[in-house]
């Protein structure tokens, strides 16, 4: 799905699912104590225009206990776990009615989506979090996504947006994930006052090299804001996922970066679709075998996803996510996938339309027994 990139760096027009990642200190003017709405306008305006073209957006919002502080007007200094949590309450509200405000202005819905780190690295739970946005996007809505704060516990949390964007990301096959910050890339040295540090335009790949210059650009910027952005950026590409740093202290950011605005590229050498088709066909030991009728074999082969009623025989002890093995009538291994039932049920459903699971479920469950995008065929 991304182009190979003739030029060195990608324009936006690029790309066809953008993951646009906003840090708090650009939402949020803490002084004020309130949220830069007019910022946020020119933003919303941005994703429209995109949006427009025919792309998917997908929003990763922080601010939460940024704006959660304002709006309670809590003391200055760092705020314990549980009242960062109790911030991120109160000012997740804020933030989410600000977001449907900006967009609404557009035509556009957005759809609020707080996930924690089981949510992204759980199979299960991720094929769930990724079908309700995938739907949202299929509904042409924008999906504006956060941690939980709230709930999420230290040892169990991102902490910061720049991962939980990455994972996003790569997650929903994104072609491009933007980091918004205050910064406008990675510098080689500390871009301080005076000093003659440059800024990479292009990171071709993230090398030992690369990790200490963002080591070093420490600044009230915070060495960690870099480096964050360099792991999410190496989850990004090592995911087929291209990403860009660019400054968001500009109204219309996005605009800024079509327009050919200082920034940082770190390209991948791969495209999400085929980075992930290696992950299940690669890295997951298959825990069961569906067995298929022609005509589904048939189905599949033309780019159909796999649907109960083409499967006529289920082996193994599998829960829903785990890699799966597809045969053919005759044995033949036709591909594998990320299976979304577990082991009982797929038998209690096999041969049987998609429209009578629930009805044997007494749950809706999907309507596909393996998404298209969860298969690979063999000689893909
Ligand atoms: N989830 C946090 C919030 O909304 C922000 C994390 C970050 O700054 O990266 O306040």
């Amino acid at each position: 799905m991304t182009k190979p990139l003739p030029q060195k760096t990608p324009s936006l027009k690029d790309f066809r699912r953008i993951v646009v990642k906003v840090g708090s200190s650009l939402l949020v003017d803490s002084a004020a104590g309130r949220l830069k709405r007019d910022w946020l306008d020119t933003l919303a305006a941005d994703i429209a225009r995109l949006h427009k073209d025919k792309r998917d957006v997908i929003a990763v919002s922080s601010g939460a206990i940024a704006l959660g502080r304002s709006v309670l007007k809590l003391p200055k200094g760092a705020l314990k776990l549980e009242e960062a949590q109790a911030a991120a309450a109160v000012g997740q509200i804020a933030l989410a009615r600000a977001w449907a405000e900006a967009l609404s202005a557009h035509k556009l819905a957005a759809g609020q989506v707080l996930l924690t780190l089981q949510d992204t690295e759980e199979r299960r739970r991720y094929l769930n979090a990724r079908s309700t946005i995938a739907k949202l996007l299929e509904w042409r809505s924008v999906p504006v996504i956060n941690e939980n704060d709230t709930v999420a516990t230290s040892e169990i949390r991102y902490g910061d947006n720049d991962r939980l964007a990455a994972r996003v990301a790569t997650m929903m096959s994104a072609d491009l994930l933007v980091l918004l910050s205050d910064v406008d890339g990675l510098y080689d040295k500390p871009p301080a006052k005076g000093s003659n540090a440059k800024r990479l335009d292009v990171v071709p790949r993230i090398t030992p090299q690369i990790e200490a210059m963002a080591g070093a650009s420490g600044s009230e910027l915070s060495r960690g804001g870099m480096l964050t952005k360099i792991e999410a950026g190496k989850i990004a590409t090592t995911a087929g996922t291209h990403m860009v740093i660019a400054s968001g202290r500009v109204a219309h950011p996005l605009k800024a970066i079509a327009d050919g605005t200082a920034c940082t590229w770190f390209l991948t050498p791969a495209n999400p679709v085929t980075a992930r088709k290696k992950w299940i066909a690669g890295s997951l030991e298959p825990r069961g075998t569906l067995t298929i009728d022609a005509g589904a074999v048939r189905a599949l082969r033309t780019g159909k996803s796999l649907l109960p009623a083409g499967v006529i025989r289920v082996d193994g002890a599998f829960g829903r996510g785990d890699a799966v093995l597809v045969r053919g009538p005759d044995g033949a291994e036709i591909g594998r996938g990320l299976i979304a039932y577990d082991a009982e049920d797929a038998e209690k459903i096999r041969g049987q339309s998609s429209a009578e699971i629930k009805l044997i479920l007494g749950y809706s469950g999907r309507t596909e027994m393996i998404h298209r995008d969860d298969l690979v065929l063999g000689g893909e």
